[in-house]
């Protein structure tokens, strides 16, 4: 959670994770399973071990019970988008501080 962490300095000066546009993303039936889910200004993109999805934001899609996991990006919808730390020096500081260098920047 290191992204959440300096995401969350950058937008509020201070370690707020309510602040982050990134978080991480788990599920309760896979042990060891972790994405992320970044919001952007028109969407979410949701990175998981298995691929990436980006769905759009305000679009209505139909669920089912396996995408249970899916209902904590409501949450992310009431967050800033993601800047890309355009006023930092050090750049992205979601890919700086991860300490597996699981996030990269592909802009
Ligand atoms: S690039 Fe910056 S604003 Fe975007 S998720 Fe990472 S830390 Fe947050």
């Amino acid at each position: 959670m290191a992204c959440e962490m300096a995401c969350g300095y950058h937008r509020d000066d201070g370690f707020a994770l309510l602040s982050a546009c990134i978080v991480t993303y788990r599920t309760r039936e896979k042990k060891d399973y972790f994405g992320v889910l970044l919001k952007r200004e028109e969407d979410l993109l949701i990175a998981r071990p298995e691929g990436t999805e980006i769905k759009r934001i305000g679009v209505e899609e139909e669920t089912d019970s396996s995408q249970e996991a899916d209902a904590s990006a409501k949450p992310m919808l009431l967050r800033e988008a993601c800047d890309l730390c355009k006023d930092m020096d050090l750049g992205p500081m979601c890919v700086r501080f991860c300490p597996v260098d699981a996030i990269t920047n592909v802009e």
